[in-house]
């Protein structure tokens, strides 16, 4: 059993589809983790954070990360997607992003 980092229940469900070795969706309601750290900021009030593409996604830095990840992406020719705005919470950015419904693919390295 992989140890679970988290304490949500998505996450628990995470770790299963690891452990179990198959693919599975994942609703992920209303949770929201920065792709960054994984810092769980679901009820976070603070704005700030982006948005950049790779990898084959979407990923979301959380204002826990912003600061020091904008660099990083500048250095590797990464354009920033998209930024919070003022007085919106980074979580209910991103849920705004993704819409009602979303839900993450667990697979294992390298499988589809
Ligand atoms: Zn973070």
């Amino acid at each position: 059993m992989t140890e679970n980092p988290f304490s949500l229940p998505f996450s628990a469900a995470v770790m299963a589809a690891l452990d179990g070795g198959t693919p599975a969706p994942i609703p992920v309601d209303r949770t929201v983790i920065c792709d960054c750290c994984g810092e769980n900021v679901t009820d976070d009030p603070r704005a700030g954070g982006l948005t950049f593409n790779g990898l084959g996604g979407t990923w979301a830095a959380g204002p826990c990360c912003a600061k020091r990840e904008e660099p990083r992406l500048r250095a590797s020719g990464t354009p920033v997607a998209g930024r919070c705005p003022e007085r919106v919470s980074f979580a209910d950015r991103v849920r705004a992003m993704r819409g009602p419904d979303a839900s993450i693919k667990v697979t294992r390295r390298g499988a589809r």
